[in-house]
């Protein structure tokens, strides 16, 4: 297998990567807090993890992707549960809000094209495991319960383990960070966290629990869920830079203080969407919806644009770089799309007898470059770059300033299959813009059917699987099955 090499936040350096199974990778995403829409900033990071997702599969790996759903204990700063907040705006249940936001979610990750995770896990699913790890960690002596609330010990534990290594913050800045006022009176330090929280009268989602009538911390959700299904320790755990501190710090605290052992050995994170320069803000109106960029329904651009080129738009920034969204740049992103496609069409018509040929080589270093990059932190830019530099050679060759004949047949056909796959299947991009809203409703229908489908062949359910396929065929849609993926075209 190919060596990559990841940026791994924790050593802060660029590392090759080695799975603890040889073949095999544990792969933990912080999923979407699911009390309202899903974001571009969430989008961003959800295609970020689904391309990693997407290239380890490419380079063999049998991959377990866990990503979560947070339906309970993301508090606001205010210390109302998000969930609880969205269910009175809404007049909804919790679990309705949950619910819905869900739909929405799976909905938009399939207009981008991603695959769904392995496992989605819930919070509220898992109340159970929290519990108990709570209880590990009060056992091993990293934690105290105070009315009825339990607190994880950071003093206590900073005698034993080192705390704030991810975030690289010492512990003054550790106490002076915390901003969970409310409950300052019951901890014994600033810096400590609760794992789990008594409920008050009027909140909505409590359990039962040895200490109290209650619901756990957030930061408990993804030690608990991680380690039930990828074990005490795993490959990456990935997630938006936002979440290095305090959740992805405390996870690790609490990992260390329940089993004793750190859970990820790569901490993969994704860097921020910002509009106009400025962070994506609600509350200041520097915000878009992506429903809004699909449609141009926004003061904030000139027009509505494919999820696709919006995609693109994404891809052409390195995942740990920011992205200014712009309708500069997406007027450009969508240029360069086309053109890219109307490339690969062109392409697809090449044909040459030649057994030899001198344009070989070049169009040999430039795949090999293709994928140097792409195993080198998922170098999803550098690869946009290697993709025009074909793009404009097959113009030359279409041009008549190259000649066909200087390629042989072999390497032709290896270039049609290594653009296809990295295009279609790793950058996971569409052939056909659709634009409208019939086409977008289709690409999301045709992505839930062969997501189904998908799950029907990894189950080996070939009764399903085919009559999947057949119906489709009878409605003139063909489906092309790839080695990780399916792509339909309409005939
Ligand atoms: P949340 O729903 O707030 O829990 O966030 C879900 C995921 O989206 C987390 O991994 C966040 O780090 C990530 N995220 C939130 N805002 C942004 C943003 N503006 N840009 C990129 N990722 C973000
Ligand atoms: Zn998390």
């Amino acid at each position: 297998m190919r060596d990559l090499f990841v940026y791994n936040s924790l050593s802060r350096k660029k590392e090759k990567f080695e799975p603890i199974t040889p073949g095999q990778i544990g792969m933990y995403v912080c999923g979407p807090t699911v009390y309202s829409d899903v974001h571009l900033g969430n989008v961003r990071t959800f295609m970020s993890f689904d391309i990693i997702y997407r290239y380890l599969l490419y380079l063999g790996y049998k991959v377990r992707y866990v990503r979560n759903i947070t339906d309970v204990g993301h508090l606001t700063d205010d210390g109302e549960d998000r969930m609880s907040k969205g269910a009175k705006k809404d007049q909804l249940e919790p679990m309705e809000v949950a619910h819905k936001y869900t739909v929405g979610f799976h909905d938009m990750m399939r207009i981008f094209n991603t695959h769904s995770p392995s496992i989605e896990p819930r919070a509220t699913g898992h109340i159970i495991e929290q519990i108990e790890m709570v209880q590990a960690i009060l056992d091993n002596g990293y934690g105290y319960e105070a009315n009825g609330s339990v607190y994880f010990d950071t003093l206590s534990f900073m005698k034993d383990h080192p705390y704030g290594q991810l975030s690289g913050r010492v512990v003054e800045e550790l106490f002076s960070e915390t901003r969970d006022l409310k409950n300052q009176n019951e901890k014994k330090h600033p810096s400590d966290f609760a794992i789990w929280m008594k409920a008050s009268e009027e909140h909505i989602m409590k359990w039962n629990s040895p200490w109290s009538l209650g619901f756990p911390g957030w930061h408990l959700e993804c030690s608990a869920m991680s380690t039930k299904y990828l074990g005490k320790n795993f490959d990456i755990h990935g997630g938006g830079n936002d979440l290095k501190f305090p959740h992805h710090e405390n996870e690790i605290a609490q990992n260390i203080g329940a089993c004793k052992c750190s859970p990820a050995n790569y901490w993969l994170h994704t860097n921020m969407l910002l509009m106009n320069g400025k962070k994506m803000s609600k509350s200041d109106g520097n915000t878009i919806t992506p429903v809004q960029l699909f449609t141009g329904d926004s003061p904030h651009v000139s027009k509505g644009y494919d999820p696709m080129v919006v995609k693109f738009f994404m891809l052409q920034a390195h995942y740990s770089s920011t992205i200014d969204l712009t309708d500069d740049g997406l007027l450009a992103a969508e240029k360069g799309y086309k053109k890219l496609m109307e490339a690969l069409k062109i392409l697809k018509g090449l044909q040459t007898q030649s057994q030899a040929g001198a344009m070989d080589a070049e169009f040999e270093r430039i795949m090999e470059e293709m994928h140097q990059n792409m195993s080198d932190d998922f170098n999803t830019p550098k690869v946009i770059a290697n993709l025009f530099e074909i793009v404009s050679k097959i113009n030359g060759l279409k041009g008549g300033q190259l000649d066909i004949s200087e390629l042989s047949d072999s390497c032709l056909t290896k270039l049609k299959e290594t653009l296809s796959t990295f295009v279609f299947e790793i950058l996971a991009l569409k052939e056909e813009l659709g634009g409208d809203n019939n086409s977008q409703t289709l690409d999301g229908l045709m992505g839930l059917i062969l997501d189904i489908r998908r799950k029907a062949r990894e189950e080996k359910n070939w009764e399903t699987s085919d009559k999947i396929r057949d119906t489709l065929s009878a409605l003139k849609i063909t489906v092309k099955d790839g080695k990780d993926d399916s792509q339909w075209s309409l005939n």
